[in-house]
């Protein structure tokens, strides 16, 4: 992606207050506002109003700044994704033979995905963790805020017993270390049903309401994993009797997503990832527990080409359902907008503000940190990501261009360029 910070666009500077004009503001769930002059004074939006004659207008679109709901940094080195054939278990078989060959750090690859990141305008992500807390540096999420959630694997309660101390180090010490002044929060990730002991799964709920602190789960992500559950059989079956893992009595056949959402309904929050094969009635369950949302990750979903998305089924039920890119291990980049552009492309009866939340605050707010992506109006600090507008014949895209297919750069984040 030409991703590229451009940190030089001229506002007018009188001390401490600085006036500028753009071709867009852009908030959820208002009408975007065009040709449009932003005070700011003492770093809070003192002003917004109609450019006069004469004022420069910047190609530029303001945002809210961006969240990024999922991804897993430490896939940042790869080039490509890894293919899609074949069945989801044997993505997962590439993804295993990768971790036993790569060799640069693991901290270097999150590195390269946070600075990716915040290439594309990214303020806030909530991130997969794995290894050891002792082996991880914290200092890697330098100059973003991220949730980080600690993933646990265990498919028997003894193996969990094994990660334990690990894991209380890592609720104990995250927000605490904090290596930048963005906010770091330490958050559990149960992988997935498959790779999780229903056991565990209960004392991992006790231990995010006992921390406060959120989790975030894969869940009814393919069609193979709802074999599994309902049926005990399938490729997952194969893959964990490979591995030699396989206990016939942690899926004995008869489960469903739906237990599994009863069992994180009390965590104090937490993201329900991908969800693509939730049915109705796990819909309307969602509907009423505010504080589980839906991360659609509408690139890998595509990579992986399973059928359309129940978003907006679940948007019209009143579950929260934001965006996430996943890793590098399914998609190309990690640059959340590029989400929205699909979902928009992909729906074109849908308008920027009707989904724009999904990538700031409604995110933020999926995440427990709705302070760090708010709408931009007056009176509120000026905390926004803004989007360089590529030219085009007639001067500037089009809005519906920006919102479907512009290649975007980013100008800036936040009070870094008034
Ligand atoms: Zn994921």
């Amino acid at each position: 992606m030409p991703a590229s910070v451009d940190a030089s666009p001229s506002f007018e500077d009188s001390g401490d207050t600085s006036r500028f004009c753009v071709r867009w503001l852009l908030n959820p769930g208002q009408v975007p506002q065009e040709n449009c002059c932003l005070t700011i004074t003492a770093g809070v939006v003192e002003k917004i109003g109609a450019c006069r004659a004469g004022d420069r207008i910047q190609p530029l679109a303001v945002i809210p700044p961006l969240v990024n709901a999922h991804t897993h940094f430490e896939f940042s080195s790869l080039q490509q994704p890894f293919s899609a054939a074949g069945t989801f278990p044997d993505w997962i078989g590439r993804v295993l033979a990768w971790r036993g060959q790569v060799t640069q750090e693991q901290s270097e690859r999150i590195r390269a995905g946070v600075q990716e990141s915040r290439t594309a305008g990214v303020r806030l992500a909530g991130d997969i963790l794995t290894g050891s807390h002792a082996a991880t540096d914290l200092s890697a999420w330098q100059g973003i805020a991220a949730v980080l959630f600690r993933e646990v694997i265990a498919l028997t309660p003894e193996r969990f017993a094994g990660q334990l101390s690990d894991l209380h180090q890592h609720l104990r010490t995250v927000s605490a270390s904090a290596a930048s002044n963005e906010p770091l929060v330490a958050g559990i990730s149960p992988h997935a049903p498959y790779t999780v002991h229903p056991q565990v799964l209960e004392k991992l709920v006790r231990l995010s309401c006992q921390y406060h602190a959120p989790m975030a789960m894969h869940l009814a992500e393919t069609a193979e994993e709802q074999e599994l559950l309902q049926r005990g059989t399938g490729p997952f079956a194969a893959l964990l009797q490979r591995l030699g893992v396989w206990d016939s009595r942690v899926f004995p056949g008869g489960r469903d997503p739906q237990e599994i959402l009863e069992q994180l309904q009390p965590a104090p929050r937490c993201l329900v990832i991908h969800g693509n094969y939730l049915s109705d009635g796990n819909i309307s369950y969602l509907a009423r527990q505010p504080h589980l949302s839906v991360v659609y990750c509408p690139r890998t979903h595509a990579w992986f080409q399973h059928p359309p998305h129940p978003f907006r089924r679940m948007r019209q039920a009143g579950v929260s359902v934001v965006l996430g890119t996943d890793g590098r291990s399914t998609n190309p980049d990690l640059s959340i907008f590029r989400e929205l552009q699909l979902v928009l492309r992909q729906h074109p009866d849908l308008n920027i503000q009707d989904v724009l939340g999904m990538v700031t605050t409604g995110a933020a707010e999926a995440l427990g940190l709705p302070e760090l992506s708010q709408p931009i109006v007056v009176g509120r600090p000026w905390r926004a990501t803004l989007l360089r507008l590529p030219a085009c014949s007639s001067g500037s895209v089009g809005l519906n261009e920006f919102c479907q297919d512009a290649e975007l750069t980013v100008s800036g984040v936040d009070s870094t360029l008034v």
